[in-house]
């Protein structure tokens, strides 16, 4: 016989689904932030305390920095879309610890090179 849930836990799991939405698009819109912040530092020279320092604009962090807005803002657009959280390779479905970690993240650990062989 199969297993039918019921629709309570699956109401409860859809809720939980957007409870984790929500939290990640919290999370995205605070990196944006962060990012952009970013970005304009590194466009302009600017103090760094402690030391005190001036810090001349490098194209290295600009080009980083500007990496990182394009990435979170992609993000943002495919959960409008409704396609957050899957792989924009192989389609799989990325593990949420993976997206808490870093919500901006389009690919998976395999399709991003990541998995390494246990020794
Ligand atoms: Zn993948």
């Amino acid at each position: 016989m199969a297993e039918i849930r019921s629709p309570g836990s699956l109401m409860e799991e859809c809720r939980q689904y957007d409870a984790q939405l929500s939290e990640l698009r919290m999370l995205l819109d605070e990196r944006l932030h962060a990012a952009r912040a970013e970005l304009a530092l590194a466009s302009e020279p600017h103090e760094v305390t402690p030391p005190v320092a001036w810090v001349r604009p490098s194209a290295e962090a600009v080009r980083r920095a500007s990496r990182d807005v394009a990435a979170i803002e992609a993000a943002i657009e495919r959960m409008d879309l409704g396609l957050y959280g899957t792989c924009t390779e192989c389609e799989a479905f990325l593990p949420l610890d993976r997206l808490r970690l870093a919500p901006h993240v389009q690919l998976c650990a395999a399709c991003a090179g990541e998995t390494r062989m246990s020794a």
